[in-house]
């Protein structure tokens, strides 16, 4: 492919929801054959690439908690999804040729690595892709945390969070017709105004280390490669 990336290694988290497509509950795998292919665009511009996965789309601990059930348990099923999820996405991104492995921070060693910080450099050095399952491996966090905290880790230079919309909104444009969107925004400015396109936890945390946080489209075939170039739309977040 021909073109020059911005950044030379990325985080990139998508909702557990990004991969059920149209379905409503679980994994489409076209869905998740095309986010690979666009992982597989990230590779080709020479981009080295983490990847965060949600469990929204099979299960939220919260759902245990809010009928009374023990929220931990719930966590702990909610994090076990993002397994499943993250070994359907290294499915779809071998299937592509794309050398890929998936750690995980809970030990599962039948079906994957642990994660280690620095198994996952080396990997990423190596150019493979790397799968970061399990979350934190802690219960009361997101994935959007497990993805901040990983790009911190594995010294990211930006953390790109694939949303539903193209970019980060005064309000939820699919329901509100005048939300207005931001092309930039500090971390600060998305703390102060509660935007809660990704949790306080995993800006708060983005920040102190200084990692850009890009809201871009996951549905756009092909825009993640768009803005790793500095093009297409999106909402940059940095100090
Ligand atoms: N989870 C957790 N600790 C973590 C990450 C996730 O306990 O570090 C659990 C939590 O129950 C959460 C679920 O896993 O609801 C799925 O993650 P998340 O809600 O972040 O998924 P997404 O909304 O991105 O699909």
């Amino acid at each position: 492919m021909v073109g020059t990336a911005v950044y030379k290694r990325v985080l990139l988290k998508a909702s557990g929801e990004a991969l059920m497509g149209d379905q409503g509950f679980g994994i489409d795998v076209t869905v998740a054959d095309r986010i690979a292919s666009d992982i597989a665009e990230a590779r080709a511009l020479g981009v080295e690439v983490g990847v965060v996965i949600g469990g929204g789309n099979i299960f939220r601990g919260v759902a245990v908690a809010s009928k009374g059930g023990d929220r931990v348990t719930g966590d702990h099923m909610g994090m076990l999804a993002t397994v499943i999820n993250s070994l359907a996405l290294r499915t779809s991104l071998v299937k592509i040729g794309i050398d890929t492995v998936v750690l995980s921070a809970i030990a599962m060693p039948e079906l994957c690595e642990t994660f280690s910080q620095r198994q996952a450099t080396a990997y990423m050095d190596m150019g493979k892709v790397v799968i970061f399952a399990g979350g934190t491996g802690n219960p009361f966090f997101t994935t959007d945390s497990a993805a901040a905290l990983r790009a911190a880790e594995v010294g990211a230079d930006a953390l790109f969070k694939g949303t539903q919309v193209d970019g980060v909104y005064t309000a939820d444009p699919k329901k509100d017709p005048n939300a207005v969107r931001f092309d930039r925004l500090t971390h600060k400015e998305m703390l102060d105004r509660g935007l809660t396109v990704m949790d306080t936890t995993a800006v708060a945390l983005a920040r102190e280390n200084n990692i850009p946080i890009i809201v871009y489209s996951i549905h756009e075939k092909g825009g993640f490669a768009e803005v790793l170039q500095g093009r297409g739309r999106a909402t940059i977040v940095s100090d």
